[in-house]
């Protein structure tokens, strides 16, 4: 089975600040997105890297392919699915702002789907209560014990995700589109340093990590 990982690195990250995108900023020596394509390589068959039309010349050795993304997350998604060749069997999407996801956490996922899952997704227990608020106001509490927090790497078997996104839809996830079309979506454990870098300090957090620990990516 060939497998290949699309690295979405075409956000503005505006929640982020800066005069770069927030994948494109230094951590441990390197930018964001080096950490991120690195650990794709090593456990796919092949790399594309999705990045804003503006950077989309610029040279990307680590990458076997760079395509310019959309407007929206899924947007990009759809133009890396699209520069995909014919032959690969399972994708894996990852944010490029998660430069801490390590191999085996893409192997984990990659596995579930040769078990033949339509996605795999990396989840982590919740700790804090989540309510469901509208206009301030709470409607809901689901029982924690039901939820996960989700990342990326997210595996998918090739054909599922084509028509999970064949309709054109958003989402905030890949698997958000392919369990709207009843697919069949597991969880693999996440891991707690595999964070996305949203905020300044989750860089300093980032740094952090790979300076005790130089191996965890
Ligand atoms: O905005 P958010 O942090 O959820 O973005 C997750 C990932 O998707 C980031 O790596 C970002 O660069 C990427 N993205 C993209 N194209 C967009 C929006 C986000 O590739 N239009």
């Amino acid at each position: 089975m060939s497998v290949w990982a699309i690295v979405l690195a075409a956000g503005s990250g505006s929640r982020f600040g800066g005069s770069i995108p927030k994948q494109y900023e230094a951590l441990a020596g390197r930018r964001v997105i080096d950490w991120s394509i690195d650990a794709a390589r090593a456990a796919a068959d092949g790399v594309v890297l999705v990045v804003g039309a503006d950077r989309v010349q610029d040279a990307e050795p680590s990458a076997d392919v760079v395509v310019a993304g959309g407007a929206a997350r899924s947007d990009s998604v759809r133009a890396g699915l699209a520069a995909l060749p014919d032959d690969v069997d399972v994708v894996v999407v990852h944010d490029g702002a998660r430069p801490l996801a390590t191999p085996a956490l893409y192997a984990a996922a990659i596995a579930a789907i040769r078990e033949g899952a339509d996605g795999a997704i990396p989840g982590i227990e919740v700790t804090d209560t989540i309510k469901r608020v509208a206009d301030g106001v709470v409607v809901e509490t689901p029982d924690r014990a039901t939820l996960v927090a989700v990342q990326t790497p997210q595996a998918f078997s090739r054909d599922a995700l084509l028509a999970a996104h064949a309709s054109g839809g958003e989402a905030t996830d890949d698997a958000a589109l392919v369990e709207a079309g009843g697919g069949r979506v597991v969880v693999v454990p996440g891991e707690l340093t595999n964070f996305k870098i949203t905020r300044r300090d989750d860089l300093e957090r980032a740094e952090q990590i790979l300076n005790e620990s130089p191996n965890v990516a």
